[in-house]
């Protein structure tokens, strides 16, 4: 009857000897270093022949095992030519970043311990180490000490938690009987040029999209302050019920800053939750050449910053900051019997949307430990002066400079007689040189051209001129032929 005999051996496929263990780890330290080196001076977008790959992935179909030495070096050929490469330094693209050595090594040490951070009596030291790393970002972003917070899977789980402590913090009864012990709707405000995941936000939360009021920009990609002053208005006198501000830092679009100076006015003057969504642009508090630009961001009742955006950790690794030290545990405390401890203000699993929670912060603790914050202010100001010089040299070429960004990215519309944006960015993402994306800004299709990979270079935007340049040769009949 005994299914478990303890002398059993393990299943060596899944736990392998010390000796086999040993031989694929350094394995793998050679191979994935040469594969991004190929990576660099390789095509940046999937060269990959998809119905090729379906086929031998049909065969993988897990009836008989694998040896690992066949299954790694496959992996990887895979993830080289199948995926849009951020580690090439020419994918000028959505933030998302070639990560430090740093954090590559805490996602190492992450996962041989493979710690438990529900709570701090299971993983202590791993606990404080993430709570430090927050205090201190909290604190450069001019929050008051006594600040808090955690880190998410992303931008969205942190944008996601301020709905849900300004929902909490608004109305005493929200945490038992959700949006109906509103009297009126409850809504928040965005600007129309802010990240769409506050849609699905208002979904998830229970408050319904009609929730989420879009906000007018002002003709240069910011909220028009004057606009929102006046929905707030209309919205009470409709009964609706305004309980938050959200007030971009970064847009992910065109790198804007909305004014956050006057969006804390009126939200204090409203008694509203401010949040500041500085998902890519927060790390620009890093440098003090720079982080005069998110003047006001200190008000803010609470703050998404993307450790995994321009501050280069691997994916995910978002940080929620608040001010108020007891919202969290109001939002997010449950009582249980089985868990080993229950501390309301310390133990992640009652002051986050998550139970069981990943080592996130190692990452961005061995980066910021590693480069101080110097070495991240030196990260973020390289990225805004290679801008700069892109900048320079399309202004030259006749290329309009759409955006103002005090941030590191980009919007420029071809020069005239050549072809449309998408036109371009298509032909520039089919030689491989670089990735680029199109973006609509201001209701216009622009090229974005984002810069966080800190080891891109000049040679790199030069290469990126040339192929916008090459790319603006009137429209080829055989492109007429596919459009038409
Ligand atoms: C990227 C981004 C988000 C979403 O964050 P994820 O980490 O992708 O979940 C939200 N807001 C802004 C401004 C962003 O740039």
């Amino acid at each position: 009857m005994s299914s478990s005999d303890p002398s059993l051996p393990p299943v060596a496929s899944l736990f392998p000897p010390h000796a086999d263990r040993v031989r694929w780890d350094d394995y793998l330290t050679r191979e994935l270093l040469c594969a991004n080196e190929r990576i660099a001076s390789g095509s940046v977008v999937p060269t990959i022949d998809m119905p090729a790959f379906r086929a031998e992935l049909a065969a993988l179909d897990f009836e008989a095992p694998r040896p690992l030495d066949e299954l790694l070096p496959w992996t990887i050929r895979q993830l080289e030519r199948g995926v849009v490469h951020m580690t090439n330094p020419r994918y000028f693209g959505l933030f998302n970043p070639a990560p430090s050595f740093p954090s590559l090594c805490g996602d190492r040490v992450a996962s041989v311990f493979n710690p438990q951070l529900a709570t701090a009596t299971t993983s202590p030291a791993a606990v404080e180490i993430d709570a430090h790393v927050i205090r201190a970002v909290a604190r450069r972003a001019g929050l008051p000490p006594e600040s808090n917070g955690h880190f998410t899977t992303g931008g969205s789980e942190a944008n996601y938690t301020a709905v849900l402590c300004a929902l909490t913090r608004t109305n005493d009864r929200f945490a038992t009987e959700g949006a109906r012990s509103f009297s009126g709707q409850p809504v928040f405000y965005i600007s129309r040029e802010s990240h769409l995941a506050w849609v699905k936000i208002g979904h998830q939360s229970g408050i319904g999209r009609s929730a989420v009021r879009q906000v007018p920009t002002d003709g240069t990609g910011r909220m028009d302050a004057d606009a929102l002053e006046r929905m707030l208005d209309e919205d009470r006198g409709h009964g609706r019920e305004p309980f938050l501000i959200v007030a971009t830092a970064g847009t992910t679009n065109a790198g804007m800053i909305d004014p956050l100076d006057r969006c804390a006015d009126l939200a204090q003057a409203r008694g509203l939750w401010l949040h500041v969504d500085a998902a890519w642009g927060g790390a620009a508090v890093a440098s003090d050449r720079l982080r005069g630009v998110l003047a006001g961001i200190g008000r803010a009742d609470s703050v998404t910053i993307d450790a995994h955006k321009w501050l280069a950790t691997t994916m995910g690794c978002g940080m929620f900051l608040t001010r108020d030290p007891g919202i969290l545990s109001k939002t997010f405390q449950v009582s249980t019997g089985f868990m080993p401890s229950n501390s309301a203000t310390v133990d992640p699993y009652v002051t986050t949307a998550q139970w069981s929670r990943r080592f996130l912060g190692v990452r961005l603790f061995l980066s910021l430990a590693a480069a101080g914050w110097a070495g991240y202010a030196q990260h973020v100001e390289r990225s805004v002066d290679l801008i700069a010089d892109l900048r320079a040299l399309l202004d030259e070429r006749g290329w309009h400079i759409a955006n103002d960004s005090s941030l590191a990215v980009l919007c420029v519309e071809p020069p005239p007689g050549a072809p449309d944006a998408r036109t371009i960015a298509n032909r520039v993402l089919a030689s491989g040189r670089a990735w680029i994306a199109v973006a609509r800004y201001e209701g216009r299709d622009v090229i974005r051209i984002c810069l966080t990979h800190g080891e891109a270079a000049l040679d790199d935007i030069r290469e990126l001129v040339d192929a916008l340049t090459m790319s603006c040769s009137p429209v080829s009949d055989e492109i007429h032929a596919v459009g038409a």
